[in-house]
């Protein structure tokens, strides 16, 4: 997308006395020149516990580690980043992982976390219904219309870029995860007003996912596989 031009120049013929307006200014080149703001939601610890473990990593860590590794690759893309934790053992309630998202209007969240199972591989999941939580019920029906070709699309680029590397357990609804059942969807979709998508990215109960997040170039893939989907997914969507 095009934006228009940084007008630092004419701040130079501005007086000094705004450097409050330098800022301003700054801000609206930001905007205009990265147009797309991804919000990234490191899963745990939350109302709905500290998440799993392997033997020798938590979700919390695989988790932070790759959302930061996701942070710089769209960074680098001029794409505005927002994070949802600032530390990696940080507490946050899903509701106020919702609230980050929607205040800084993300085109897309994307909320990170990894499974306990007995299989393999990675799952993306997507609220396309609403749920229910604490008497509030969303997300908007409308959002709901919105999220679907921008999960569908991003599945398909992660799949696309996965290949071989992690088993596809495919694009799953919200109510297919433990705390969407529940819900209806999972409580941060309930509170959300942006496109949101979760992606469960291995199961770190099985010893070989465990083996393969744990290494710092497979988490760079696993990153760098993610960016291209936000990216992409968002693409098709504008
Ligand atoms: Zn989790």
């Amino acid at each position: 997308m095009q934006g228009t031009p940084c007008p630092f120049g004419w701040y130079r013929s501005v007086d000094m006395t705004g450097f409050a307006a330098f800022l301003l200014l700054a801000t609206a080149c930001q905007s205009a020149t990265n147009p797309i703001t991804i919000c990234i939601d490191p899963g745990h610890p939350s109302e709905v516990g500290l998440g799993t473990r392997g033997k020798d990593v938590t979700e919390i860590h695989i988790a932070w580690v790759v959302a930061k590794k996701l942070e710089e690759i769209l960074k680098k893309q001029k794409v505005n980043v927002v994070l949802t934790k600032q530390s990696e053992n940080q507490f946050v309630k899903n509701v106020d992982r919702a609230k980050v998202g929607n205040e800084c209007h993300a085109d897309l969240m994307i909320r990170l976390h990894c499974d306990a199972s007995s299989g393999t591989g990675f799952t993306t999941y997507f609220p396309d219904h609403q749920g229910t939580q604490n008497g509030f019920t969303g997300p908007d029906p409308a959002l709901i219309k919105r999220i679907a070709p921008i999960a569908k699309r991003f599945h398909e680029v992660l799949r696309h870029d996965l290949d071989g590397f992690l088993k596809d357990n495919g694009l799953l609804s919200d109510d297919k995860t433990a705390v969407g059942s529940k819900y209806g969807a999972l409580i941060a979709s309930i509170h959300s007003q942006v496109p949101v998508v979760l992606v469960e990215m291995c199961v770190l109960t099985n010893p070989k996912d465990e083996a393969l997040v744990s290494n710092a170039d497979s988490q760079a893939r696993l990153a760098e596989a993610l960016a291209d989907a936000c990216v992409k997914s968002l693409d098709k969507s504008r």
